[in-house]
C-alpha cells in the first residue's frame, strides 16, 4: 500500500445541509465545514457546492487533497454503493440517476465511495458512537422523516440494489396518510416530526384549545415539533397527548424491527428524539407490548452518541473501511 495517509474526507450530503470533515481513523474531526444545500435543480451547481464544501474543510484542516486517503459520501436518497449511483432523492432533485461517486472521484482526484446518509450515520455510531462493539443493531433517526440503517455482523446491510434499511417506509396503517414515497400510512407519516406537526395543525384547525400556537408566532403554518414540545414542557395537555400519540406510533414501528431483526441494540437519533422521555417512554411501552417478549427483553435502546456528526463521521469511516477491504483483496 503506497499511500500512508490515514485521513479520510467525509461528506454528509443532506437535503438541507452539506457537512464535510477531514477525519482520522479514531473519529477525530480535524475540521468541519457546513453549508446550506442549494435548492437548485441544476446538477452542476449542486456538485460545485459539494466541491466547495470539500475544499473548505481541507483548507480548514490544513491538509492538501493529496493527504487524503479516500472520500466517503453519505447522500440522502436511494443509492447503490456498488455502482456508485444515486437513483432517487426526493430532497436532491438535481442528482436523480447520477453517478455521484465517479463525479466526486474525478473532480477531487481521490478514491471515492458512496453510501446512503442514514447508513452512513449508522456506521458513524458503529465506529465512534453509541453502537461501538455491537455487531447487530439498528439505527433509527426520527426527524422530519424517519431514516434507518441496519448493521448485521458488523456490516451495513444494503440489500439487492442498495435500497435496504428504509425503515421509515414500512406500512403501519394501510389506510394512513399519503407518503412522499407514493405509498400511504408509512411509519414516517405517523411517527415523524412532520406527522406530529400535521396532527397538531389538524387539532388547532378543528378548534381545540391549546397553547401550541403561542410558540409558533400565532401562525398555524409555523407549528413545528419544536413548538409542540415547548408547549408540552409548559404543561399543555393537548401537546403532551400529541407527543404521546406520536410515541405510540414510534413504538409500533420499533416492535416490527425487533421482531424482524432481533437486534442487540437500537440506536435512536434525529431531532425529534431529543424530546426524550415524553416521546420515548410510550414508544418503549408499546414496543414491549407488541414485540416478542424474549426479543424485547434482549434489546437495548440508546440515544445516538454523535448527534449531527454521525453522518459525516460515518461517511468518512465508510471510506476508510472500504479502502482497507480493497487493499487486502
Ligand atoms: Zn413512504
Amino acid at each position: 500500500m503506497p499511500e500512508d495517509s490515514e485521513l479520510t474526507l467525509g461528506i454528509d450530503l443532506g437535503g438541507s445541509k452539506i457537512i464535510t470533515a477531514v477525519v482520522d481513523p479514531q473519529g477525530e474531526m480535524l475540521s468541519s465545514s457546513e453549508s446550506i444545500t442549494p435548492t437548485t435543480k441544476e446538477r452542476e451547481a449542486l456538485i460545485q457546492s459539494i466541491l466547495d464544501s470539500a475544499h473548505h474543510a481541507l483548507k480548514q484542516a490544513g491538509v492538501a487533497i493529496s493527504g487524503i486517503r479516500a472520500i466517503g459520501v453519505g447522500a440522502a436518497g436511494i443509492s447503490n454503493p456498488e455502482a456508485g449511483i444515486l437513483f432517487t432523492s426526493p430532497n436532491l432533485p438535481a442528482l436523480r440517476n447520477v453517478l455521484l461517486r465517479d463525479i466526486i472521484q474525478e473532480r477531487l482526484g481521490r478514491k471515492t465511495f458512496l453510501i446512503n446518509d442514514a447508513d452512513a450515520a449508522a456506521l458513524g455510531e458503529f465506529y465512534f458512537g453509541a453502537a461501538r462493539g455491537v455487531s447487530n443493531f439498528i439505527y433509527v433517526t426520527l426527524s422530519t422523516g424517519i431514516g434507518g440503517g441496519i448493521v448485521i455482523d458488523g456490516k451495513i446491510y444494503t440489500g439487492a440494489i442498495g435500497a435496504a434499511g428504509e425503515v421509515g417506509h414500512m406500512t403501519i396503517d394501510e389506510n394512513g396518510p399519503n407518503c412522499n414515497c407514493g405509498n400511504r400510512g408509512c411509519w414516517e407519516t405517523l411517527a415523524s416530526g412532520t406527522a406530529l406537526a400535521r396532527e397538531a395543525k389538524n387539532r388547532i384547525a378543528g378548534g381545540v384549545r391549546t397553547s401550541i400556537l403561542e410558540y409558533a408566532e400565532g401562525d398555524i403554518e409555523k407549528v413545528t415539533a419544536q413548538a409542540i414540545h415547548t408547549a408540552a414542557q409548559q404543561g399543555d395537555s393537548v401537546a403532551k397527548e400529541l407527543i404521546a400519540r406520536t410515541g405510540y406510533y414510534v413504538g409500533v414501528g420499533l416492535a416490527n424491527l425487533i421482531n424482524i431483526f432481533n437486534p442487540e441494540l437500537i440506536v435512536i437519533g434525529g431531532g425529534l428524539s431529543t424530546i426524550g422521555d415524553m416521546l420515548l417512554k410510550p414508544a418503549f411501552k408499546v414496543a414491549g407490548e407488541r414485540a416478542f417478549k424474549e426479543a424485547f427483553q434482549a434489546v437495548r435502546f440508546a440515544s445516538a452518541g454523535l448527534g449531527r456528526n454521525s453522518g459525516v463521521l460515518g461517511a468518512a469511516a465508510y471510506a476508510f473501511q472500504e479502502m482497507k477491504e480493497h487493499s487486502s483483496e
